[in-house]
């Protein structure tokens, strides 16, 4: 399968890891949309929300435990910050494995 996030978390494409364990890597988006933007992915493939089972409820969890820790590594859990994840068409998912958004670092707007 010829899927971006799948070779990035293998390292076979280099990214900028800000933390990572067995199930999940986060690393800076290459095209920053705010002064922090990270990208929480799980190892395994998931296309997006619509393709997640109750056998994928751990990873989802530990997805959000990743973007908890990274926000104290990048220094914006107290400032705060904004997580998201797009699915489909309408909501301009561009890459199909699923990722949740990690956005701070300055106060942003408020999307659509
Ligand atoms: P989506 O629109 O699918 O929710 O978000 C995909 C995100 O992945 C975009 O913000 C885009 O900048 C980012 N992205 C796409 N390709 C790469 C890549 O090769 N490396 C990194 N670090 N980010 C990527
Ligand atoms: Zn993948």
């Amino acid at each position: 399968m010829d899927c971006i996030f799948c070779k990035l978390q293998k390292g076979e494409i280099p990214s900028e890891i800000v933390f990572e364990n067995d199930k999940v890597v986060v690393f800076k988006d290459i095209n920053p949309l705010a002064k922090v933007h990270l990208l929480v992915i799980p190892r395994e493939h998931i296309l997006n929300v619509n393709e997640i089972e109750p056998k994928n409820a751990e990873i989802m969890g530990e997805m959000f435990l990743a973007a908890k820790k990274a926000a104290e590594i990048s220094g914006i859990a107290q400032s705060g910050y904004r997580t998201i994840i797009n699915s489909g068409a309408d909501a301009g998912q561009e890459v199909g494995h699923i990722h949740l958004h990690i956005m701070g670092g300055e106060k942003l707007g408020f999307l659509n």
